[in-house]
């Protein structure tokens, strides 16, 4: 049977949910192909074990790096993608990550749109996600229009003191924005969010967040475990004609007016370069050599710090940030990064990542421990990059701009010890952590030089869109998601533009 849509979404998270709650009011048929299946309610989703030291919600794909080496990345298939997973925090990028900066190792290039163009799309996707947030207490917040939709998630006790410590120390905490409904998240179970799966409707993700919303449409359709293999095109390479899905074993093509890839950052370019025909040799969309380039994971580190007499009694912790040293370091030498709280750090969670930690003692820490997440930027370059390579997705990440996060690392340790904690550790992330992940098929005016222009539509194929992480021209130093969704919005007015266009 052929099966035609006006539209069909590889991928059901941040980017393609919100892409699909956009055009499902538009009465457009709306047709969502998702890898992975649906998280089940079941007991591991809060149970610290399973997640962190089984690895129980981890996917067997590998990827492999060019030292030969496979990894297992952090990354996941459900529905809802990442975002089942993340830690909600919902930031704009700074206004100063539209232009360009130079860092400590290189210039971060702009963005060929400025904040003001993007703010009223954060705006629409902060109501999506419900944000709870505090205005006024950030220096580096951009302009808004408006206050957040809901109030910040509240310091629990510990947090509160450790925020009075900080401003001690000479920096200056604000609440993270957020999106967690904090009642309902603890009703469903006594743990933080962080890297914890939501089967419920205490964290707002891709899923309980724009895709339930665009599911209550009739015309909107959610295909679990249908993983799209193949875009294919006409014989003039340029209109996207059909997908190839393959669905319960088998393989099936599905046709659409329009095609917008949501796949991840690392998937999305290995679809578009697996997708190579006689018109595009080097993979759809890719006239530039830019899709697969350009691939940025921030550099980050989860820092702990302790004071032997202060007691971590929280359960979730994760309410506070400072961006001191976002614009500039003390001694002027250019950005550093953000600070954020880590979800709160259990002797389980402890233990998986140290494992010959005996478990009292993991527990005995964990017991005394703030973690800390520590954020810089990752710069652009047409080096670090994601190939494909027979089956195999081969990730060629070159990390940038590590003296600034080594810089950031110090700074946060100075102002640690000020405030009270003896005792600081630091761990820095590699390859595995691509939670991130970003910058694959970069958003642009000039094709030459980019894939998508500033609606997340194909310079090369009119009716080929790329609407998640791939798009973003820099990696700022925030959270990627609110970002990610700001600019899916985007592109829906521009698609549903079109659609309504070509309507009898
Ligand atoms: C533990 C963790 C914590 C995080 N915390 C935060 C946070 O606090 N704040 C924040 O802003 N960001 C956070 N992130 C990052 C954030 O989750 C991602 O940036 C965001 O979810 C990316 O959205 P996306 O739409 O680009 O891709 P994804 O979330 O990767 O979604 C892509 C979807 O496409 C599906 N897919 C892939 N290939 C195919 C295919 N061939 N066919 C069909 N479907 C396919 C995948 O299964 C997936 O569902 C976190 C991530 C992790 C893992």
């Amino acid at each position: 049977m052929t099966v035609s849509r006006d539209i069909i979404i590889i991928g059901s998270g941040i980017g393609g949910a919100t892409l699909a709650s956009s055009l499902a009011p538009t009465g457009a048929k709306i047709l969502i192909l998702e890898r992975g299946p649906h998280l089940q309610h079941t007991p591991e989703a809060r149970d610290d074990v399973a997640i962190f030291q089984k690895g129980f919600y981890q996917s067997d794909e590998e990827w492999l790096a060019t030292d030969g080496e496979r990894f297992l990345p952090g990354n996941y298939y459900y529905v809802g993608g990442n975002s089942k997973f993340y830690g909600a925090v919902m930031y704009r990028y700074r206004k100063q990550d539209f232009t360009p900066r130079p860092h400590p190792e290189g210039q971060s290039p702009g963005w060929p749109i400025s904040y003001d163009d993007l703010a009223p799309w954060y705006d629409e996707a902060e109501n999506l996600f419900s944000v709870r947030g505090a205005l006024g207490q950030d220096p580096t917040d951009p302009p808004r229009a408006r206050d957040f939709p809901f109030s910040a998630v509240p310091d629990e006790p510990a947090m509160a003191h450790i925020r009075q410590r900080l401003e001690k120390a000479g920096v200056t905490p604000a609440s993270l924005p957020l999106a967690i409904d904090i009642k309902t998240w603890l009703a469903e179970g006594k743990t933080g969010w962080d890297a914890f799966p939501n089967t419920g409707k205490g964290k707002i993700d891709a899923q309980s967040g724009p895709l339930a919303q665009a599911l209550k449409h009739p015309n909107v359709e959610l295909w679990p475990n249908a993983r799209v293999t193949r875009i294919e095109t006409d014989d003039s390479g340029q209109t996207a004609t059909s997908v190839l899905v393959t669905r319960d074993g088998r393989e099936e093509r599905l046709f659409a007016k329009h095609i917008a890839v949501a796949a991840g950052a690392v998937q999305t370019a290995a679809l578009l370069l697996r997708s190579a025909n006689t018109v595009h040799p080097a993979g759809l969309a890719n006239s530039s050599d830019q899709v697969g380039r350009n691939f940025m994971n921030h550099n980050t580190s989860a820092m702990i710090t302790m004071d032997p007499f202060l007691k971590n009694d929280c359960v979730y912790q994760k309410t506070l940030c400072f961006n001191d040293f976002y614009n500039n370091s003390p001694a002027g030498t250019g950005p550093l990064g953000n600070v954020q709280c880590l979800g709160r750090i259990t002797g389980n969670i402890l233990k998986a990542q140290v494992p010959i930690l005996p478990a009292f003692l993991a527990k005995a820490i964990a017991g005394r421990a703030f973690g800390w997440f520590l954020t810089s930027e990752d710069l652009p370059n047409p080096q670090s990059r994601v190939m494909i390579r027979g089956n195999d997705i081969v990730v060629d990440w070159q990390r940038s701009n590590m003296q600034a996060h080594q810089q950031l690392i110090a700074q946060t340790k100075k102002v640690m010890k000020r405030a009270g904690f003896p005792i600081v550790a630091i761990r820095t992330f590699g390859r595995k952590t691509t939670s991130h992940q970003c910058g694959t098929a970069r958003l642009g005016i000039d094709p030459h030089l980019s894939v998508v222009n500033p609606d997340c539509q194909s310079h090369d194929i009119a009716n080929l869109w790329i609407t998640d992480a791939s798009v973003l021209p820099t990696s700022a130093a925030v959270n990627p998601a609110l970002t990610i969704a700001a600019l899916a919005l985007k592109a829906g007015k521009a698609i549903s533009q079109q659609l309504l266009a070509n309507k009898p």
